[in-house]
């Protein structure tokens, strides 16, 4: 007889629309499954071209991930890690690009001699490698694949056939959820169910039966509405779970609980159901973050504040160190470009903290100086973030040290003042393609610092994006003037900046961001919302 695997697999697969919110599925189920005290971990497959989203323009894409171990990745890995306190890897984010990749240079070296290469099985054997490489490192009871897209996509299909034969392969020890959407047509006051009915069908023309339909809907969905989607879409009745909008996506976990996702995949692959989730820190997180004692506006200064998920990671920041100081952090989202030294008193008024975004390349860089000079000069806590910490640093080498022109040489290579330059081991890379600093750094932190009391810690690690970094030719005019470096990494680079005789002002060369979970708000996240709840100014 077959020993059943150790490890099993859920495959989250999407039809009718994209943006059902998969990977908050993905997630709210790990989170349900680790809560009963499971080892979980999610993993995405993002069906384009490229090798990772680290060259797509966040327009494109919203924002880049970036794990431990230095992967771009798609953002909702931050989700995964944000629900789940976990940290991914590389190994958790794979795309069409990189298989590809992988398959043809191994087609180089002739590892596939005499043989055509072909999507299948070779293309099909990378997928279900990948797949399969988290199981195998032992440490997981379940792998929730998700797999990016909409059922249909041409770009799609490699994947949908490597979960057909994966299913056929492991039988009962792997699953399949299929999330579609349940369309309200106001008009005739009816909940549809069709597209969901077509999406099955089409996913069933592949060879792939789901085991289990989330519905994605604005209406609660009756019994009847329920057996009718089960009859037509063979699964059972239990099978179909509601998921209706939630005003945060921190309620999806619980929303998921109610409908008892969690059991029906347990039982779906003969787990035993012995324990009762855990969510107690959860659900204090979710009462303090729906139970503000009052609320502060930040803004938050980039170029891209059109588009929200290109600031993923930072705004859910805001809403774990918020919840943290029992406050409500309303962000106001100003465009950099809009800021003159003309109108930036309008512009920042009523902001009781300023943070100054990530970010490359010349646009908007003014306007994030100008907000800087005006957060500095008027003693409004400020927080920048890689580009924002270097903007703060060019802002306090122009305005304080009078360095005119000072610069990075990002944006201009002929700056009298380069004061913030290109990083030497950076000098004779050319490829664009994952060759920034990324990834984990140590740090350690000057102990008579406000970040000192922020950690309360001396040695960190957090996470880098960058090529640029702090001149350490210019360190002692900046530190006489009263810019000190109060964060340096062990080769002597300045992590971070501050000014003491500020209420709050810090610039880090890393992504915080990246490290805020709801286990875990942030340190300087949460420090930077106290000092702007204290800022009366
Ligand atoms: N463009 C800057 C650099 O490469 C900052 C990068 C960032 O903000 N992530 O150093």
């Amino acid at each position: 007889m077959k020993m059943a695997s150790p490890t099993k697999y859920i495959f989250v697969t999407g039809g009718v629309t994209s943006s059902l919110g998969k990977g908050i599925i993905s997630a709210s189920l790990a989170k349900l499954l680790q809560s009963r005290g499971y080892s979980v971990t999610i993993q995405k497959l993002d069906p384009y071209i490229n090798v990772d989203p680290g060259t797509l323009n966040p327009y494109e894409h919203g924002e880049c991930f970036v794990t431990d171990d230095g992967a771009e990745t798609d953002l909702d890995l931050g989700h995964y890690e944000r629900f789940l306190n976990v940290p991914t890897s590389q190994a958790n984010n794979v795309t069409t690009g990189r298989i590809y990749q992988y398959v043809i240079n191994k087609e180089r070296e002739g590892a596939y001699l005499g043989k055509t290469v072909q999507v299948i099985p070779h293309i099909t054997d990378e997928i279900k490698r990948r797949i399969q490489l988290l199981g195998k490192t032992g440490i997981y009871e379940f792998v929730i694949t998700e797999i990016g897209g909409t059922v249909g996509d041409i770009e799609s299909l490699p994947y949908v056939e490597a979960v057909r034969q994966l299913k056929w392969e492991m039988g009962e020890d792997c699953l399949v959820i299929h999330l579609t959407l349940i369309p309200y047509l106001a008009a005739s006051g009816e909940l549809k169910t069709k597209p969901t009915q077509h999406s099955v069908k089409m996913l069933l023309e592949y060879g792939v039966q789901p085991d289990i339909l989330v519905c994605r809907t604005e209406h609660e969905l009756s019994k009847e509405l329920k057996n009718k989607i089960a009859l037509f879409c063979n699964v059972s009745p239990g099978a179909v779970i509601e998921s209706i909008d939630a005003s945060t996506i921190y309620d999806v976990p619980l929303l998921m609980a109610e409908e008892e996702l969690d059991k029906v995949v347990l039982n779906k692959l003969r787990m035993p159901i012995h324990t009762h989730p855990d969510l107690t820190h959860w659900k204090e997180f979710l009462y303090r973050l729906k139970h503000p004692k009052q609320e502060v506006k930040i803004g938050l200064i980039g170029k891209y504040v059109e588009l929200k998920d290109a600031y993923k990671s930072i705004a859910e920041a805001f809403i774990h160190a918020g919840a943290h100081n029992e406050c409500e952090v309303k962000i106001v989202w100003i465009h950099s470009e809009h800021i003159t030294s003309g109108n930036v008193a309008k512009k920042l008024e009523g902001l009781k903290g300023i943070l100054v975004a990530p970010g490359f390349g010349e646009r908007g860089i003014e306007g994030k100086i100008q907000a800087i000079k005006y957060a500095r000069e008027n003693k409004i806590p400020f927080f920048g973030i890689c580009l924002g910490m270097q903007c703060a640093v060019i802002e306090f080498a122009r305005n304080v040290l009078g360095f005119e022109n000072a610069h990075s040489t990002e944006m201009n290579n002929k700056t009298p003042y380069p004061v913030i330059d290109l990083m030497l081991e950076q000098q004779k890379i050319t490829d664009k393609g994952g060759t920034m600093r990324l990834g984990a750094y140590p740090c350690k932190i000057d102990k008579n610092s406000k970040v000192y009391k922020a950690y309360n810690r001396e040695e960190i690690s957090e996470r880098h994006r960058h090529r640029y970094e702090f001149n350490n030719q210019y360190l002692e005019q900046f530190q006489s003037k009263g810019m000190i470096a109060t964060g340096i990494n062990p080769k002597g680079l300045v992590e971070i900046v501050e000014i003491p005789e500020h209420p709050w002002f810090i610039g880090v060369q890393f992504h915080p961001e990246y490290k805020s979970t709801v286990a875990n708000p942030h340190p300087l996240f949460v420090s930077f919302i106290k000092a702007a709840i204290e800022n009366k100014a």
